[in-house]
């Protein structure tokens, strides 16, 4: 492949929807990457570092990652080291970006709340923080200091005690993650740092396993993980699903632009090319009624995407079967495909942004109107950028204080309560064939017919 790629007329794939959605799912541009493919290539792997654990790891970022440090977690030493020499600037910006996000997480702490059912009978729903966490943090095709950001400032918001981020190890830095990736680690307070990444790490934060060849350290099995990854990453979450929790797939980037003739053409030009360099999976979409919108737009890709430090990536991505334009009648319609498209990222560049935002039923995040572009949530809005792709954003919610935390009922009724309600517990007891179960109210004291 030749580092500068020929100029083309029309970028992105057009898909003309204006005769018709019919079932828009279906026809829309999305990837055939297919996760489950993915997720038996990397069963070997999860496997061996289940059984084998620091060999298994260590061979496996030798082949993926061309290196691994011998002891693989990071000391605590090369941590502070990489905030002192970090540079001034990208220290502020980091610290920007914490403090915002820590001011947004704030705000999303649950309280505890007792519900009065009947007199003596209460339910209380306690909000209780996962007990040990391990955060992925990407770092194959670019370097994430920022997801450190964004996965660690709702962990602490909850009250997670353990924490733990796993990232690939790095050749240029000695095989240990990215210099700034610990450097962000260190702005947080986050000690425990292993330079793992891949399905190999999200295996050994699974299960556990010890981390140097003597077996002296370990890194001990956490209880959720989270984070963005490539498709390898995604795979082996969704494989270990149930074994620890995982928060939603976070997989190859996606933006869906919802314009009209409203919107600049060189605004949307660089946004569709922002979320394109991630990676040459990622997905970059727009939606609009204006044929003259999609002119103009491609003319100012033809100009942009060569002038772009990763144009390879970024063509690689926006001609893929996974990005294109979706001509639509009017807005109404692209309303109706960007919920049926679910975006991980979600820009609304129209007359009435506001209006157009609060519609939308489907998104991991919306970015409303001409100044609030996706980069903007990437790193300083204080909103959350680990989000759900590949049409997750229908169940699923981004990365927050909540997906660290449990909820747990505490049911006490005093003996008047009960006796109240027992005739019904041994009622439906019965219906269901389940008699011990009102036997269990019945050991109690007698209950008599239908309260
Ligand atoms: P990564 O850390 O996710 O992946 C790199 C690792 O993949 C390597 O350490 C290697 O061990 C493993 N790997 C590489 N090739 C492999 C193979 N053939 N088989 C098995 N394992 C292999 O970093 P990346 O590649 O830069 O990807 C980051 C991804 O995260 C991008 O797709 C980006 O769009 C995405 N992202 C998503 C969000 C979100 O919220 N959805 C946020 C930030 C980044």
């Amino acid at each position: 492949t030749s580092s500068r790629p020929p100029r083309l007329a029309r970028v992105l794939n057009r898909i003309d929807l204006r005769d018709g959605l019919g079932d828009p799912r279906r026809l829309l541009p999305r990837a055939q990457l297919d996760v489950s493919v993915a997720v038996e290539r990397i069963r070997p792997l999860v496997e061996a570092v289940r059984e084998h654990g620091y060999p298994a790891i260590r061979e496996a970022s030798v082949r993926f990652d061309g290196i691994s440090p011998e002891v693989l977690r990071v000391p605590v030493e090369a941590i502070t080291e990489a905030e002192g020499v970090l540079d001034p600037a990208v220290r502020a910006a980091l610290l920007e970006s914490i403090a915002r996000a820590r001011r947004v997480h704030a705000d999303q702490r649950r309280t505890d709340h007792t519900t009065k059912v009947v007199p003596g009978g209460t339910v209380t729903e306690r909000w209780l923080p996962v007990d040990r966490v391990g955060l992925y943090v990407p770092g194959g095709l670019a370097m994430y200091p920022s997801t450190v950001v964004m996965n660690v400032v709702p962990a602490q918001a909850a009250g997670v005690r353990s924490l733990v981020v796993a990232s690939p190890p790095q050749k240029d830095n000695g095989g240990l993650p990215d210099p700034r990736v610990l450097a962000a680690c260190a702005l947080l307070g986050v000690d425990e740092v292993y330079a793992v990444g891949g399905a190999q790490a999200v295996a050994m934060l699974a299960y556990g396993a010890a981390v140097d060849p003597a077996g002296e350290l370990r890194c001990d099995p956490v209880d959720l993980i989270t984070g963005p990854g490539n498709i390898w990453v995604t795979a082996a979450k969704r494989l270990l699903r149930g074994v620890v929790g995982i928060d939603a797939e976070a997989g190859p980037t996606e933006i869906a632009i919802l314009a009209d003739d409203t919107a600049d053409p060189a605004h949307v030009a660089a946004d569709l090319i922002s979320q394109a360099e991630h990676d040459p999976l990622a997905a970059s979409v727009l939606v609009t009624p204006s044929v003259a919108l999609v002119e103009a737009v491609e003319a100012e890709l033809a100009r942009q995407v060569p002038a772009t430090k990763h144009t390879e990536r970024v063509t690689t991505a926006l001609t893929g079967e996974q990005s294109g334009v979706v001509l639509v009648d009017d807005l109404e319609a692209g309303l109706r495909v960007v919920d049926a498209y679910a975006a991980e990222h979600l820009e609304i560049q129209t007359v009435d942004a506001r209006e157009w935002a609060l519609r939308v039923r489907n998104a991991g995040a919306i970015f409303v109107g001409a100044w609030s572009p996706v980069s903007l949530g990437d790193y300083c809005a204080g909103s959350n950028h680990v989000l759900p792709t590949g049409g997750c954003a229908r169940h699923s919610s981004g990365l927050s204080v909540q997906s660290f935390l449990r909820g747990v009922h505490l049911i006490e009724y005093t003996e008047a309560a009960l006796r109240e309600v027992a005739p019904h517990v041994v009622t439906l007891a019965n219906v269901e064939d389940l008699p011990a179960h009102g036997q269990a109210v019945q050991a109690r004291f007698p209950v008599g017919g239908p309260a």
